[in-house]
């Protein structure tokens, strides 16, 4: 980077992002549908409110003034509080989903946090230390790569050395959503066909809680690592089925590893259905309960699976599927997302008690989870609810419905 470049705030963005930034009108539209603007009321997060903010940084370093004359100094104050605020809001992207011009923000607010990085301003708490401990551990909770697998793997379930199938479990699942994971294991052993996996010790964090918090220095090596771990094994097609995994994966990866991937990206939910179409898998119980689907921001808004988590419940005879009020690619955010479930943990708890509510009043019976981040938000939130709900994962559920009442599949 050029020395003059260094002082650029529009240094992060892509020149769509600037014309994005340059297009917010301040209509509010977006407001309706911020999560954490229903839980606070602090406007200075509000998505135009952080537009305009970023604008006038932009416009101080970057404008006519600021080239005439040398650029202008900045209020440390506000740039502080802009860091707070672009850091506390969920990444959800629901504003976006919703702005009556387009703009992409669950893309903007982590380019943004990356400039703030850049300056020495974020991340904020625990995010601090995420690259040290991943580049110590392979995973952003401080945990041994021992305990990767070995507490939740079933045994009997053998893992191929090479195949055209892999499946990468994710950080989050292993350690904080393990009947997930689990379920997930179950589910690919029962379609038939053989799947391999990176060792406990090859299969580090994808990089997305670097990614949304602005962190990227690590990136490259992360992806180059893994990319070339599954490629040395064959591997055809990546399964995974934690959201923000997949996410990064499908939009990142190939940036970051500097071409096409080698191999395609699937959410496990879309390897289900295509399973379930073939006739590879077939549910041998009925399940008589109403439950109601939670669509993660990252899996629904962020690459478009929507349909299939659908798909894979109404395969199961007997079961009848609720809808949250916002569904599909409007979902509303739990709380878990963009990092600052542990830096906001009041805010965060607020809103996954907003989907416990909202579960409890459509009168469903089971509350059910696609993402790892989710579950743990959502069961945290639950302690100490005067509401409860059963929380179970998508494939929890589709796996213990794959084996009849003896137990054969
Ligand atoms: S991404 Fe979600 S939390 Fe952040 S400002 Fe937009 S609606 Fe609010
Ligand atoms: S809906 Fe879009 S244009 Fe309107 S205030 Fe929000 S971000 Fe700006």
């Amino acid at each position: 980077m050029k020395n003059e470049d260094k002082n650029k705030f529009s240094e992060c963005l892509s020149p769509m992002q600037l014309v994005e930034l340059d297009a917010c009108t301040r209509c509010g539209e977006c407001l309706k549908y911020c999560p954490v603007q229903d839980v606070t009321g602090n406007p200075s997060i509000s998505p135009p409110e952080k537009i305009r903010i970023f604008r006038e940084f932009i416009k101080a370093t970057e404008g006519l003034k600021a080239r005439l004359f040398g650029p202008g100094e900045l209020d440390r104050r506000l740039l502080e509080d802009f860091t707070k605020a672009v850091y506390e809001c969920t990444t959800c992207g629901a504003c976006g989903q919703n702005c009556t011009v387009g703009i992409f923000t669950q893309r903007m607010w982590p380019m943004m946090r990356k400039e703030m990085v850049r300056r020495g301003l974020g991340p904020i708490g625990v995010q601090t230390k995420a690259p040290g401990v991943i580049a110590d551990k392979g995973n952003p909770y401080d945990k041994p790569a021992s305990e990767r697998f070995a507490p939740w793997f079933p045994e009997w379930v053998s893992v191929a050395d090479e195949a055209e199938v892999a499946y990468y479990a994710g950080c989050t699942g292993c350690y904080s959503a393990q009947p997930m994971v689990r379920g997930d294991v179950l589910v690919l052993h029962a379609m038939g066909d053989p799947f391999t996996m990176l060792s406990a010790e090859e299969e580090v964090c994808c990089g997305f809680p670097l990614f949304i918090a602005g962190q990227h220095d690590m990136l490259e090596d992360l992806v180059r690592r893994l990319v070339e771990g599954y490629k040395a094994k064959g591997v055809k097609t990546l399964v995974c089925s934690c959201p923000c995994c997949v996410n990064i994966m499908s939009r990142d990866w190939p940036v970051f590893y500097g071409r096409e991937l080698p191999f395609r990206i699937r959410h496990i939910t879309q390897q289900v259905v295509e399973s379930l179409e073939r006739g590879k898998l077939q549910v041998k119980r009925a399940f008589d309960e109403r439950v109601i689907y939670h669509d993660p921001c990252y899996l629904s808004r962020g690459v478009g699976v929507i349909e299939e988590p659908r798909k894979v419940l109404r395969s199961i005879p007997g079961i009848e599927v609720l809808e949250f009020d916002r569904h599909g690619s409007n979902s509303k955010c739990c709380g878990a997302g963009g990092a600052a479930r542990k830096v906001y943990q009041e805010n965060a708890v607020a809103m996954g008690r907003m989907t416990i509510d909202e579960a409890v009043q459509k009168g469903a019976d089971r509350l059910i989870l696609s993402c790892p981040a989710c579950y743990a938000q959502v069961n945290e939130a639950m302690e100490e609810h005067d509401k409860k709900i059963v929380i179970t994962d998508i494939m929890e559920l589709f796996a213990s419905l794959l084996e009849d009442k003896n137990g054969d599949r």
